[in-house]
């Protein structure tokens, strides 16, 4: 199962691993990114009420988080991104560790079959996605981040569920899920 949302959705558990890599990885990122980080934590923070923390370590993604707070971004990410993009992959964290969404998804996935076709999980998974990134789109107009990377980045990543039926993916199509994000930006 834990191979299973690694691959396919920014939740992850953390691995002592990740952990692990953290003191090492933060000695090579820029002064500025590391300001940013401390930032984007010190007004989310105070915006969803809570005292998450932002590390810095090695995910197969952006960014990772878990329902105990604790959000991972990726070393190779935040010195390759604009801040529009790091802010966005970050914020799309808070949102689904705020809303437990991991703890939600390990309750739907332990009952048992009789009770949740097996077809929900992809539903379930798509809507927390979703409500990750409207919550992550409204906190990227409320701190004034630009629209247009964060949309650029929607657009521009490898699309690793290509070719999936749209019933079995945890996201939207990169273009229906930028014209999402848009539109609460706009509407916030
Ligand atoms: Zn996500």
């Amino acid at each position: 199962m834990m191979a299973w949302l690694r691959s396919s959705c920014w939740i992850a558990v953390l691995s002592l691993g990740a952990i692990q890599a953290l003191d090492a990885s933060i000695q090579t990122v820029p002064v500025e990114r590391i300001k940013l980080i401390k930032e984007i934590q010190a007004r989310l923070n105070i915006s969803f009420q809570c005292e998450f923390s932002i590390s810095i370590g090695q995910t197969r993604k952006y960014a990772m988080a878990n329902s105990s707070g604790i959000i991972i971004v990726d070393r190779a990410f935040l010195e390759s991104a604009d801040r529009g993009r790091i802010f966005f992959a970050i914020a799309h964290e808070y949102a689904h560790a705020y809303l437990q969404h991991d703890v939600r998804l390990y309750e739907h996935l332990s009952m048992p079959i009789g009770q949740l076709p097996p077809k929900n999980l992809p539903e379930i998974r798509r809507r927390f996605e979703k409500e990750a990134d409207g919550i992550a789109a409204r906190k990227a107009k409320e701190m004034g981040f630009p629209i247009e990377s964060i949309l650029e980045f929607i657009l521009t990543q490898p699309d690793a569920e290509k070719g999936f039926h749209p019933d079995l993916r945890a996201y939207c199509k990169p273009r229906e899920r930028a014209d999402y994000i848009l539109a609460v930006y706009q509407s916030s």
